[in-house]
Protein backbone atom coordinates (compact mmCIF):
# COMPACT_ATOMS: atom_id res chain seq x y z
CA UNK A 1 0.00 0.00 0.00
CA UNK A 2 1.20 3.98 -0.92
CA UNK A 3 2.39 5.36 2.12
CA UNK A 4 2.48 9.06 2.58
CA UNK A 5 5.78 8.69 4.32
CA UNK A 6 9.23 7.01 2.77
CA UNK A 7 10.36 3.53 4.44
CA UNK A 8 13.35 3.22 6.35
CA UNK A 9 13.85 6.99 6.21
CA UNK A 10 13.26 9.06 9.31
CA UNK A 11 14.97 12.28 8.14
CA UNK A 12 12.89 12.65 4.75
CA UNK A 13 9.97 11.13 7.17
CA UNK A 14 10.18 14.15 9.74
CA UNK A 15 11.04 16.72 7.14
CA UNK A 16 7.05 15.27 5.26
CA UNK A 17 5.31 15.51 8.70
CA UNK A 18 6.86 19.11 9.13
CA UNK A 19 5.59 20.13 5.71
CA UNK A 20 2.28 18.39 6.36
CA UNK A 21 2.03 20.61 9.17
CA UNK A 22 3.21 23.89 7.71
CA UNK A 23 0.09 23.04 5.32
CA UNK A 24 -2.08 22.75 7.18
CA UNK A 25 -1.86 26.09 8.64
CA UNK A 26 -3.92 26.62 4.65
CA UNK A 27 -6.82 25.14 6.45
CA UNK A 28 -6.84 28.32 8.56
CA UNK A 29 -6.94 30.73 5.94
CA UNK A 30 -9.54 28.66 3.89
CA UNK A 31 -11.56 29.25 7.03
CA UNK A 32 -10.50 33.26 7.20
CA UNK A 33 -11.35 33.77 3.49
CA UNK A 34 -14.62 31.39 3.06
CA UNK A 35 -15.81 33.00 5.96
CA UNK A 36 -15.00 36.78 4.53
CA UNK A 37 -16.34 35.86 1.73
CA UNK A 38 -19.80 35.01 3.20
CA UNK A 39 -19.21 38.31 5.01
CA UNK A 40 -18.56 40.50 2.11
CA UNK A 41 -15.63 41.37 2.94
CA UNK A 42 -13.40 39.83 0.47
CA UNK A 43 -13.43 41.59 -2.76
CA UNK A 44 -12.94 38.65 -4.92
CA UNK A 45 -16.12 36.05 -6.65
CA UNK A 46 -16.03 33.32 -5.35
CA UNK A 47 -14.93 31.23 -8.77
CA UNK A 48 -11.98 33.54 -8.65
CA UNK A 49 -11.52 32.18 -4.59
CA UNK A 50 -11.65 28.11 -5.69
CA UNK A 51 -9.10 29.16 -8.41
CA UNK A 52 -6.51 30.30 -6.01
CA UNK A 53 -7.32 27.46 -3.81
CA UNK A 54 -6.63 25.22 -6.93
CA UNK A 55 -3.25 27.00 -7.38
CA UNK A 56 -2.32 26.65 -3.75
CA UNK A 57 -3.18 23.23 -3.47
CA UNK A 58 -1.00 22.33 -6.94
CA UNK A 59 1.82 23.89 -5.18
CA UNK A 60 1.60 22.20 -2.06
CA UNK A 61 1.15 18.95 -3.70
CA UNK A 62 4.56 19.56 -5.72
CA UNK A 63 6.46 20.31 -2.88
CA UNK A 64 4.83 16.80 -1.25
CA UNK A 65 6.16 14.68 -4.61
CA UNK A 66 9.71 16.90 -4.19
CA UNK A 67 9.71 15.69 -0.67
CA UNK A 68 8.22 11.73 -1.58
CA UNK A 69 10.84 11.39 -4.26
CA UNK A 70 13.61 12.67 -2.39
CA UNK A 71 14.59 15.28 -4.70
CA UNK A 72 14.44 17.76 -1.87
CA UNK A 73 17.80 16.28 -0.98
CA UNK A 74 19.75 17.99 -4.04
CA UNK A 75 19.27 21.00 -2.33
CA UNK A 76 21.37 22.97 0.18
CA UNK A 77 18.51 23.22 2.42
CA UNK A 78 16.82 19.70 2.06
CA UNK A 79 13.62 21.18 4.14
CA UNK A 80 13.10 23.46 1.65
CA UNK A 81 12.03 25.96 4.54
CA UNK A 82 12.99 29.01 2.75
CA UNK A 83 10.93 28.04 -0.25
CA UNK A 84 7.82 27.37 1.60
CA UNK A 85 7.97 30.31 3.50
CA UNK A 86 8.01 32.40 0.63
CA UNK A 87 4.89 30.59 -1.11
CA UNK A 88 3.02 31.14 2.22
CA UNK A 89 4.01 34.24 2.32
CA UNK A 90 3.04 35.30 -1.15
CA UNK A 91 -0.28 33.70 -1.04
CA UNK A 92 -1.18 34.71 2.43
CA UNK A 93 -0.40 38.68 0.78
CA UNK A 94 -2.62 37.83 -1.90
CA UNK A 95 -5.09 37.30 0.48
CA UNK A 96 -4.60 40.61 1.95
CA UNK A 97 -4.71 42.35 -0.75
CA UNK A 98 -8.49 41.02 -1.72
CA UNK A 99 -9.29 41.44 2.00
CA UNK A 100 -10.93 44.96 2.79
CA UNK A 101 -12.39 45.33 6.30
CA UNK A 102 -10.38 42.22 7.73
CA UNK A 103 -6.64 43.14 6.26
CA UNK A 104 -5.70 43.19 10.70
CA UNK A 105 -7.12 39.72 10.99
CA UNK A 106 -5.34 38.06 7.88
CA UNK A 107 -2.00 40.01 9.10
CA UNK A 108 -2.34 38.01 12.21
CA UNK A 109 -2.98 35.16 10.47
CA UNK A 110 0.50 35.90 8.35
CA UNK A 111 2.02 36.15 11.28
CA UNK A 112 0.76 32.98 12.49
CA UNK A 113 2.13 31.15 9.64
CA UNK A 114 5.61 31.91 9.54
CA UNK A 115 5.62 31.10 13.27
CA UNK A 116 6.36 27.51 11.71
CA UNK A 117 9.22 28.07 10.00
CA UNK A 118 10.70 31.04 11.32
CA UNK A 119 12.76 28.62 14.49
CA UNK A 120 14.75 27.65 11.80
CA UNK A 121 15.88 30.46 9.38
CA UNK A 122 19.40 31.38 9.35
CA UNK A 123 20.20 34.97 10.51
CA UNK A 124 20.23 36.46 7.03
CA UNK A 125 17.36 34.41 6.22
CA UNK A 126 15.50 36.06 8.70
CA UNK A 127 17.04 39.65 7.49
CA UNK A 128 16.02 38.52 3.98
CA UNK A 129 12.16 36.70 5.06
CA UNK A 130 11.33 40.07 6.84
CA UNK A 131 12.36 42.67 4.32
CA UNK A 132 10.26 40.63 1.81
CA UNK A 133 7.33 40.69 3.85
CA UNK A 134 7.46 44.68 4.40
CA UNK A 135 8.11 44.86 0.44
CA UNK A 136 5.44 42.39 -0.20
CA UNK A 137 2.50 44.97 2.63
CA UNK A 138 3.85 47.85 1.01
CA UNK A 139 3.16 46.73 -2.51
CA UNK A 140 -0.20 45.71 -1.45
CA UNK A 141 -1.06 49.23 0.28
CA UNK A 142 0.63 50.76 -3.25
CA UNK A 143 -1.97 48.63 -5.46
CA UNK A 144 -4.90 49.30 -3.12
CA UNK A 145 -4.05 53.15 -3.03
CA UNK A 146 -4.07 53.28 -6.71
CA UNK A 147 -6.54 50.53 -7.71
CA UNK A 148 -9.15 51.03 -4.61
CA UNK A 149 -8.38 54.01 -2.68
CA UNK A 150 -11.81 54.37 -1.04
CA UNK A 151 -11.39 50.85 0.25
CA UNK A 152 -8.21 52.18 2.54
CA UNK A 153 -7.12 54.52 4.95
CA UNK A 154 -3.72 55.31 4.54
CA UNK A 155 -2.98 56.36 7.75
CA UNK A 156 -4.27 52.78 8.82
CA UNK A 157 -2.41 50.77 6.86
CA UNK A 158 0.89 52.56 7.50
CA UNK A 159 0.31 51.84 11.54
CA UNK A 160 -0.40 48.48 10.36
CA UNK A 161 2.94 48.61 8.17
CA UNK A 162 5.28 49.61 10.76
CA UNK A 163 3.54 47.11 13.56
CA UNK A 164 4.11 44.24 11.11
CA UNK A 165 7.68 45.38 10.64
CA UNK A 166 8.16 45.52 14.40
CA UNK A 167 6.76 41.76 15.21
CA UNK A 168 8.55 40.56 12.04
CA UNK A 169 11.71 41.91 13.42
CA UNK A 170 11.02 40.83 16.44
CA UNK A 171 10.52 37.51 15.90
CA UNK A 172 13.67 37.33 13.85
CA UNK A 173 15.62 38.10 16.65
CA UNK A 174 13.92 35.80 19.56
CA UNK A 175 13.80 32.74 16.35
CA UNK A 176 17.56 33.24 16.11
CA UNK A 177 18.40 32.93 19.59
CA UNK A 178 15.96 30.09 19.51
CA UNK A 179 17.70 28.56 16.98
CA UNK A 180 21.41 28.91 18.51
CA UNK A 181 19.66 27.25 21.43
CA UNK A 182 18.63 24.94 19.74
CA UNK A 183 21.72 23.88 17.66
CA UNK A 184 23.74 24.34 21.02
CA UNK A 185 21.38 21.54 22.57
CA UNK A 186 22.03 19.68 19.45
CA UNK A 187 25.53 19.49 19.93
CA UNK A 188 25.49 18.60 23.57
CA UNK A 189 23.10 16.10 22.87
CA UNK A 190 25.85 15.01 19.91
CA UNK A 191 28.69 15.28 22.69
CA UNK A 192 26.69 12.99 25.36
CA UNK A 193 25.92 10.29 23.00
CA UNK A 194 29.01 10.26 22.01
CA UNK A 195 30.47 9.88 25.56
CA UNK A 196 27.62 7.26 26.34
CA UNK A 197 28.99 5.27 23.59
CA UNK A 198 32.48 5.91 25.52
CA UNK A 199 31.21 5.07 28.51
CA UNK A 200 29.51 1.26 27.64
CA UNK A 201 32.51 0.90 25.29
CA UNK A 202 34.73 0.63 28.48
CA UNK A 203 32.62 -0.69 30.72
CA UNK A 204 31.50 -3.58 29.00
CA UNK A 205 35.89 -4.22 27.21
CA UNK A 206 39.07 -4.68 28.95
CA UNK A 207 41.10 -2.30 28.52
CA UNK A 208 44.39 -3.67 27.70
CA UNK A 209 43.36 -6.22 24.89
CA UNK A 210 39.64 -5.27 23.95
CA UNK A 211 38.36 -8.25 24.50
CA UNK A 212 35.18 -8.14 26.73
CA UNK A 213 35.87 -7.98 30.53
CA UNK A 214 34.64 -10.43 32.68
CA UNK A 215 31.68 -8.75 33.75
CA UNK A 216 30.32 -8.47 30.30
CA UNK A 217 31.44 -12.40 29.92
CA UNK A 218 28.61 -13.39 32.47
CA UNK A 219 26.49 -11.27 30.96
CA UNK A 220 26.72 -12.99 27.95
CA UNK A 221 27.24 -16.85 29.40
CA UNK A 222 23.57 -15.94 31.08
CA UNK A 223 21.86 -14.52 27.66
CA UNK A 224 23.28 -17.86 25.72
CA UNK A 225 22.21 -20.09 28.73
CA UNK A 226 18.65 -18.52 28.84
CA UNK A 227 18.45 -19.11 25.53
CA UNK A 228 19.59 -22.75 25.48
CA UNK A 229 16.80 -23.11 28.38
CA UNK A 230 14.06 -22.19 26.86
CA UNK A 231 14.90 -23.14 23.10
CA UNK A 232 17.31 -25.88 23.88
CA UNK A 233 19.83 -24.76 21.30
CA UNK A 234 23.02 -26.10 22.09
CA UNK A 235 26.39 -23.59 22.96
CA UNK A 236 29.91 -24.56 23.81
CA UNK A 237 33.03 -22.32 25.66
CA UNK A 238 36.56 -22.65 25.21
CA UNK A 239 39.07 -21.55 28.09
CA UNK A 240 42.27 -21.14 26.82
CA UNK A 241 45.68 -19.91 29.05
CA UNK A 242 48.92 -19.18 27.53
CA UNK A 243 51.68 -21.81 27.97
CA UNK A 244 54.67 -20.54 30.43
CA UNK A 245 53.43 -17.47 30.25
CA UNK A 246 55.40 -16.14 33.32
CA UNK A 247 58.70 -17.21 31.30
CA UNK A 248 57.79 -14.69 28.93
CA UNK A 249 57.20 -11.17 31.70
CA UNK A 250 60.30 -13.10 32.85
CA UNK A 251 62.22 -12.67 29.72
CA UNK A 252 61.15 -9.75 28.32
CA UNK A 253 59.24 -7.62 30.93
CA UNK A 254 55.57 -7.01 31.84
CA UNK A 255 55.01 -4.37 29.13
CA UNK A 256 55.92 -6.59 26.49
CA UNK A 257 53.99 -9.35 28.05
CA UNK A 258 51.54 -7.07 27.71
CA UNK A 259 51.99 -6.67 24.26
CA UNK A 260 51.71 -10.05 23.38
CA UNK A 261 48.16 -10.41 25.17
CA UNK A 262 46.90 -7.60 22.85
CA UNK A 263 48.68 -9.50 19.97
CA UNK A 264 47.79 -12.54 20.50
CA UNK A 265 43.92 -11.61 21.30
CA UNK A 266 43.43 -9.50 18.19
CA UNK A 267 44.51 -12.47 15.96
CA UNK A 268 42.56 -14.94 18.05
CA UNK A 269 39.17 -12.55 17.06
CA UNK A 270 39.84 -12.79 13.49
CA UNK A 271 39.72 -16.89 13.80
CA UNK A 272 35.98 -16.95 15.43
CA UNK A 273 32.95 -16.01 13.99
CA UNK A 274 30.83 -12.87 14.18
CA UNK A 275 28.28 -13.96 16.26
CA UNK A 276 30.53 -15.30 18.38
CA UNK A 277 33.30 -13.27 21.53
CA UNK A 278 35.96 -14.04 23.18
CA UNK A 279 36.19 -12.15 27.07
CA UNK A 280 38.94 -12.05 29.43
CA UNK A 281 38.38 -14.35 32.12
CA UNK A 282 41.50 -13.75 33.95
CA UNK A 283 45.26 -12.68 33.73
CA UNK A 284 45.89 -14.50 31.12
CA UNK A 285 43.03 -16.82 30.53
CA UNK A 286 40.66 -16.47 28.18
CA UNK A 287 37.06 -17.41 27.20
CA UNK A 288 35.48 -18.01 23.69
CA UNK A 289 31.70 -18.26 23.57
CA UNK A 290 30.60 -20.32 20.52
CA UNK A 291 26.60 -19.57 19.98
CA UNK A 292 24.93 -22.24 18.31
CA UNK A 293 28.04 -24.83 18.65
CA UNK A 294 28.11 -28.18 19.96
CA UNK A 295 31.79 -29.86 20.87
CA UNK A 296 32.94 -30.88 17.52
CA UNK A 297 32.55 -27.61 15.88
CA UNK A 298 33.95 -25.86 18.79
CA UNK A 299 36.82 -28.64 18.88
CA UNK A 300 37.66 -27.87 15.03
CA UNK A 301 37.67 -24.36 16.11
CA UNK A 302 39.68 -24.57 18.72
CA UNK A 303 42.13 -26.97 16.60
CA UNK A 304 42.22 -24.04 14.32
CA UNK A 305 43.12 -21.56 16.69
CA UNK A 306 45.79 -23.47 18.74
CA UNK A 307 47.58 -24.00 15.37
CA UNK A 308 47.38 -20.47 14.43
CA UNK A 309 48.42 -19.02 17.75
CA UNK A 310 51.78 -21.87 17.12
CA UNK A 311 52.82 -20.60 14.27
CA UNK A 312 52.38 -16.67 15.09
CA UNK A 313 55.03 -14.10 14.55
CA UNK A 314 54.76 -11.05 17.10
CA UNK A 315 56.07 -8.10 15.96
CA UNK A 316 58.84 -6.35 18.42
CA UNK A 317 59.56 -9.75 19.20
CA UNK A 318 62.56 -12.04 18.02
CA UNK A 319 61.68 -14.02 14.72
CA UNK A 320 61.83 -16.94 16.81
CA UNK A 321 59.94 -16.21 19.46
CA UNK A 322 56.65 -18.04 19.45
CA UNK A 323 53.83 -19.04 22.38
CA UNK A 324 51.37 -22.01 22.74
CA UNK A 325 48.21 -21.94 24.03
CA UNK A 326 45.95 -24.97 26.21
CA UNK A 327 42.37 -24.87 25.52
CA UNK A 328 39.94 -26.94 27.52
CA UNK A 329 36.06 -27.20 25.69
CA UNK A 330 33.03 -27.94 26.93
CA UNK A 331 29.25 -27.92 25.73
CA UNK A 332 26.53 -26.35 28.40
CA UNK A 333 24.14 -28.82 29.62
CA UNK A 334 20.64 -27.11 29.96
CA UNK A 335 19.77 -25.94 33.32
CA UNK A 336 22.99 -26.27 34.74
CA UNK A 337 24.96 -23.32 36.34
CA UNK A 338 27.40 -21.31 34.82
CA UNK A 339 29.62 -21.62 37.31
CA UNK A 340 29.77 -25.37 36.54
CA UNK A 341 29.55 -24.99 33.09
CA UNK A 342 33.34 -22.72 33.41
CA UNK A 343 34.83 -25.33 36.34
CA UNK A 344 34.19 -28.13 33.55
CA UNK A 345 35.87 -26.64 30.98
CA UNK A 346 38.74 -24.90 33.16
CA UNK A 347 39.19 -28.94 34.24
CA UNK A 348 39.56 -29.68 30.49
CA UNK A 349 42.00 -26.81 30.20
CA UNK A 350 44.41 -27.83 33.29
CA UNK A 351 43.97 -31.47 31.69
CA UNK A 352 45.44 -29.76 28.53
CA UNK A 353 48.17 -28.65 30.54
CA UNK A 354 49.34 -31.98 32.14
CA UNK A 355 48.97 -33.51 28.45
CA UNK A 356 52.09 -31.13 27.45
CA UNK A 357 50.61 -27.97 26.83
CA UNK A 358 49.42 -26.51 23.38
CA UNK A 359 46.47 -28.97 23.36
CA UNK A 360 43.34 -28.88 22.93
CA UNK A 361 40.63 -31.17 25.27
CA UNK A 362 36.99 -31.61 25.66
CA UNK A 363 35.12 -32.81 28.32
CA UNK A 364 31.50 -33.50 28.06
CA UNK A 365 28.91 -32.65 30.78
CA UNK A 366 28.32 -35.64 32.96
P1 LIG B 1 51.14 -22.32 32.43
O1 LIG B 1 51.66 -22.89 31.19
O2 LIG B 1 51.01 -23.38 33.51
O3 LIG B 1 49.93 -21.56 32.30
O4 LIG B 1 52.26 -21.37 32.95
P2 LIG B 1 52.17 -19.86 33.16
O5 LIG B 1 53.54 -19.34 33.38
O6 LIG B 1 51.44 -19.22 32.11
O7 LIG B 1 51.40 -19.84 34.52
P3 LIG B 1 50.13 -19.00 34.87
O8 LIG B 1 49.11 -19.18 33.83
O9 LIG B 1 49.72 -19.35 36.25
O10 LIG B 1 50.75 -17.56 34.86
C1 LIG B 1 50.03 -16.42 34.74
C2 LIG B 1 50.98 -15.28 34.60
O11 LIG B 1 50.41 -14.28 33.78
C3 LIG B 1 51.28 -14.65 35.92
C4 LIG B 1 51.01 -13.17 35.73
O12 LIG B 1 52.09 -12.39 36.15
C5 LIG B 1 50.84 -13.04 34.26
N1 LIG B 1 49.87 -12.05 33.94
C6 LIG B 1 48.59 -12.04 34.32
N2 LIG B 1 47.97 -10.93 33.81
C7 LIG B 1 48.89 -10.26 33.11
C8 LIG B 1 48.89 -9.04 32.36
O13 LIG B 1 47.88 -8.35 32.24
N3 LIG B 1 50.04 -8.65 31.77
C9 LIG B 1 51.17 -9.40 31.86
N4 LIG B 1 52.25 -8.96 31.25
N5 LIG B 1 51.21 -10.52 32.60
C10 LIG B 1 50.10 -10.96 33.19
MG1 LIG C 1 49.51 -19.68 31.68
MG1 LIG D 1 46.96 -18.65 33.95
Amino acid sequence: MPSLFPANDPIQTLRIRRFLIAAGSYVMWIIIILYGHYLGFIRLPFGGILVALGIIFSINIIIYTIFRTGWNKKFSDPSLTFPQMIIAALAAMVAVYYADNIRGVMLIAYIVTILFGVFRFTLIQYFIFTLFSVACYSTVIIALLNNHPDKIIFQVEILQLVVFATVLTWFSMVGNYIRIIREKLSATNHRLNNALTTIHDLAIHDDLTKAYNRRQLFEELKREKAKADRSGKVFSIALFDIDHFKKINDTYGHLKGDDVLKYLIHSVSHEIRGIDSISRYGGEEFIILMCDADASGTEECARRITNTIKHLKFPGFPESFRITISIGITTYRPVESIDDLIARSDAAMYQAKSMGRNQVVIKHPE
